[in-house]
C-alpha cells in the first residue's frame, strides 16, 4: 500500500493533520476548494493594517496550539497581552481586571449575584477535569439541560442575562436556550484565563507554516470519498478518482456528510444534527487609537440583539496597526433578524450598522476610517445544543483506527483553533498507527 494520505480541507485541522502525517513519514496530499489555505482562519493586509477576518481571538488556554507554534518555529512571533475585557450595561462600559479583585470590585453585576455566582464557580471547579480538549466523555455526563434551564433552577435572572448569556453568545454566538450547560462550564474554565495570545503578521501564518513544503492542491473541490477495502478513493470535481492509503476529512459537518455517504449511523446522527452560528465581521482601520484599553468588549444579548462584541485588534496582537492608529473588529450576529433582513446588501450597510452599534462606547468613528473589511461567515462554529456532547462522546467511542477514512475539525469537544489542532493531531495519529500496523503485517506476511 502507498504512503499517500489524502487530507480534505486546508483549514487548521487539515494543516495540522498534514504536518503530523508528513512528520511520521507519510505523504499527505491536501485538497482545498478555495484558492488559499487557512479555511476559517484568514489574514489580510490592507494599507497599514493586518485584518483577521476569521478566527481572531487566541486564548491563553490554547496550550496545544501554542506548543505547535513553538515546534514549527513561529515561537518568536507569538505574543501575549494581559489586557482586560470590558462589558457594557445600560450604555456604560465596565472594564473588569482579571482575577478575584476585579470581580469583587465591579459594578457590572450586583453583590447578591456575585454571591450567587459562587454556585456556578463551584459547579465548574468540581468538574474542571472534564472541561479540556480531546475527550468528550466527561463533559457528556454534564450535558443534561440548557444554560437557560440551569440558570433558572440554580442562579437568577441577572446572572442568566449578563453573565451566562454574555458568555455563550460572546464566545459561541449562541443563546442560553439552545446551548448545553456543559458549554457554559467549559467556557468558564477555558476563557477565564488572563490575556490573549497573538501571532505577528496574522493568524493565518500558523496553517501556512504547517503546510510549507507539502503538496497542497488549491481550487480542488472534493465531491466524493469512498472507503474501498483498505484504501480511500477521493474524487474531485472534474477529475478521475484517485486512490490513497487513507483519507482525513476536515470540512464542516454538512460538507463531510455530502462527500462521504458511507458515514456510520452514529456519526451521521452527530453530523446531521449540527447547526452553525453565523457572523458578519466589520473590521475598521482607524486613523487614531480608540481610548478604550480593553482587548475585547462582550455584549450581553439583553443589551443588543445584533452586537456580539468588539475586538481591539491593535491591543490583541502586535503589528495589526501602526502605533498611533487603531484596528477594531465589530462582530454582528449573522442569525439576528437585522442581519438576515440585510443579507447580501453592500458592505456599507454593515459598516453603517456597526458604527451605530458601537457609538455609545466608542463615539462617532465615521471620519476615522482609513481601511475596512467586511467578512460574512454563514458557518462560524457548531451550536453546542443540549445533547451535543453526548453525541460527540458516542461518536468518539465508535471510531475505529482500522478505517481508511477519518475525520477532524470542529468537534473536539468544543470548536476553535486549538480544538481543531487537537483533532487534526488525533486523526493523523490514527492514520499513522494504521500505516505502521499495515507495514508490520506486510513485513510479517512476506517472511
Ligand atoms: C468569523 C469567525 C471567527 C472565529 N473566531 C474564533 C476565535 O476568535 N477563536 C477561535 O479559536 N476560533 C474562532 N473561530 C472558529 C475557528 O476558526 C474554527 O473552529 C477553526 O478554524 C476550524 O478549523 P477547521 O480546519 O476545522 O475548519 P475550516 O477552517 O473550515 O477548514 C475546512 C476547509 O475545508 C475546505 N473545504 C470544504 N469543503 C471542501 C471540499 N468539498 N473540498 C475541498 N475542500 C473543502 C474549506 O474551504 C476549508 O478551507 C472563528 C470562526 C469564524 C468563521
Amino acid at each position: 500500500m502507498s504512503d499517500r494520505v489524502a487530507i480534505v480541507g486546508a483549514g487548521i485541522a487539515g494543516a495540522t493533520a498534514a504536518y503530523r502525517a508528513a512528520e511520521a513519514g507519510l505523504q499527505p496530499v491536501v485538497f482545498e476548494r478555495l484558492d488559499r489555505v487557512g479555511g476559517r482562519i484568514n489574514s489580510i493586509r490592507k494599507g497599514d493594517f493586518v485584518f483577521d477576518p476569521g478566527a481572531s481571538v487566541f486564548l491563553p488556554s490554547y496550550s496545544h496550539a501554542v506548543e505547535l507554534i513553538k515546534e514549527i518555529g513561529l515561537g518568536a512571533d507569538l505574543s501575549h497581552t494581559t489586557a482586560n475585557a470590558a462589558f457594557p450595561r445600560n450604555g456604560q462600559l465596565h472594564e473588569i481586571p482579571y482575577g478575584l479583585r476585579g470581580i469583587l470590585s465591579t459594578k457590572y453585576i450586583s453583590t447578591a449575584s456575585k454571591l450567587k455566582a459562587l454556585k456556578l464557580g463551584i459547579f465548574m471547579l468540581r468538574n474542571q477535569k472534564h472541561l479540556g480538549y480531546g475527550d468528550s466523555s466527561g463533559i457528556a455526563a454534564l450535558d443534561t439541560e440548557s444554560v437557560a434551564d440551569y440558570c433558572s433552577r440554580e442562579l437568577n435572572d441577572e446572572l442568566h442575562e449578563y453573565v451566562a448569556g454574555m458568555m455563550v453568545r460572546g464566545t459561541w454566538l449562541s443563546s442560553t436556550a439552545e446551548s448545553s450547560v456543559g458549554l457554559l462550564l467549559w467556557t468558564l474554565k477555558n476563557v477565564g484565563a488572563p490575556g490573549l495570545h497573538g501571532i505577528r503578521g496574522g493568524n493565518v501564518r500558523l496553517p501556512q507554516k504547517l503546510l510549507e513544503g507539502l503538496e497542497v492542491r488549491l481550487g480542488q473541490t472534493v465531491t466524493n470519498v469512498t472507503a474501498d477495502g483498505d484504501e480511500a478513493v477521493v474524487t474531485c470535481e472534474g477529475s478521475d478518482p484517485e486512490r490513497f492509503s487513507a483519507c482525513i476529512i476536515t470540512t464542516p459537518a454538512d460538507q463531510a456528510v455530502a462527500m462521504y455517504p458511507q458515514m456510520s449511523a452514529v456519526q451521521r446522527k452527530l453530523y446531521d444534527g449540527i447547526a452553525y452560528s453565523a457572523l458578519v465581521n466589520v473590521s475598521l482601520g482607524l486613523a487614531t487609537r480608540p481610548q478604550i484599553p480593553a482587548a475585547y468588549v462582550l455584549v450581553a444579548p439583553c443589551e443588543s440583539d445584533e452586537l456580539i462584541g468588539v475586538i481591539a485588534d491593535h491591543v490583541k496582537a502586535p503589528g495589526r496597526a501602526p502605533d498611533h492608529k487603531g484596528l477594531i473588529t465589530i462582530t454582528i450576529d449573522g442569525r439576528s433578524a437585522w442581519a438576515q433582513q440585510h443579507d447580501g446588501e453592500p458592505d456599507q450597510v454593515f459598516i453603517d450598522k456597526a458604527l451605530e452599534l458601537i457609538r455609545p462606547y466608542y463615539g462617532d468613528l465615521r471620519d476615522q476610517i482609513e481601511e475596512h473589511n467586511v467578512a460574512r461567515w454563514p458557518q462560524v462554529v457548531p451550536v453546542n445544543a443540549t445533547g451535543y456532547f453526548k453525541r460527540i462522546a458516542a461518536y468518539e467511542q465508535s471510531i475505529n483506527d482500522r478505517d481508511p477514512v477519518h475525520f477532524a475539525g470542529d468537534l473536539d469537544p468544543v470548536a476553535g483553533l486549538n480544538a481543531a489542532c487537537v483533532s487534526g493531531d488525533k486523526a493523523a495519529a490514527r492514520v499513522v498507527r494504521r500505516a505502521a500496523n499495515t507495514r508490520r503485517r506486510t513485513t510479517v506476511g512476506a517472511r
